[in-house]
């Protein structure tokens, strides 16, 4: 959706913005504390180990 809700919310900055729409910017910083998948609105997000 590029609404950056799940950028916004990932404490280690896995993700960024790129025009429009969301993407990886860092994948080996993810935790898979799941926040960014519990926080989306739209359910556009899945984490999994
Ligand atoms: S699961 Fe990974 S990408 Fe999502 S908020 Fe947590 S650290 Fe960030």
């Amino acid at each position: 959706m590029g609404c950056s809700i799940c950028v916004d919310f990932c404490p280690t900055n896995v993700l960024e913005m790129r025009g429009t729409v969301v993407a990886v910017k860092d994948l080996a910083a993810c935790t898979r504390c799941q926040l960014c998948d519990l926080r989306c609105p739209d359910f556009a997000i899945q984490v999994f180990d």
